[in-house]
């Protein structure tokens, strides 16, 4: 955990960012084992093709549970950038970078941006996505208790071209 010293190496349940992602306790745990390998997954309705993000276990447009996994594109550009340097949860370090993007036409979302410093990113910048690994969580299996790795995503600015770097 990132911001105490005191709670370095330890697993403090409700300070818990991230959710359970394993298939025991997580319904929509191909999400995760997509974000694996690199890939950003939906669900889409097989019923009425409605597109939900984040993923469902139930259409939200006709109630069906018949979806089906579909892949994201995994590059978008920025529409809209805050940037948070004083005050940032605990968890998290400074700064920290959040954007609206736009996934190509096919979904916008809120993510945070990782790798960027304050200032840098601008509308219209391209970024990707970015899988880092998270604190596992214990998950009492019979009498022993396991950590289960976990992942998330974030996003990060795309590298520029040489003639923009050379400008600064
Ligand atoms: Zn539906």
């Amino acid at each position: 955990m990132a911001g105490l010293k005191i709670l370095e190496g330890k697993y403090i349940a409700t300070m818990d960012l991230y959710p359970q992602e394993s298939r025991e306790f997580n319904r929509v745990y191909p999400f995760y084992e997509h974000l694996r390998q690199r890939r950003f997954t939906t669900t889409r309705c097989k019923g009425c093709d409605h597109e939900a993000f984040p993923p469902r276990v139930i259409c939200p447009n006709c109630l069906s549970e018949d979806l089906e996994w579909i892949d994201l594109p995994t590059t978008g550009r920025v529409e809209v950038v805050t940037e948070e340097e004083v005050g940032v949860p605990l968890g998290f370090e400074s700064p920290l970078i959040h954007a609206l993007i736009d996934l190509g036409g096919k979904l916008k979302l809120f993510s945070r941006i990782v790798h960027c410093q304050v200032g840098h990113l601008k509308e219209g910048d391209e970024v990707k996505l970015y899988v880092f690994p998270v604190d596992p969580v214990p998950i009492q299996m019979g009498k022993e208790t396991v950590l289960k790795d976990r992942v998330y995503y974030a996003f990060e600015p795309v590298k520029k071209g040489k003639s923009e770097n050379q400008v600064n």
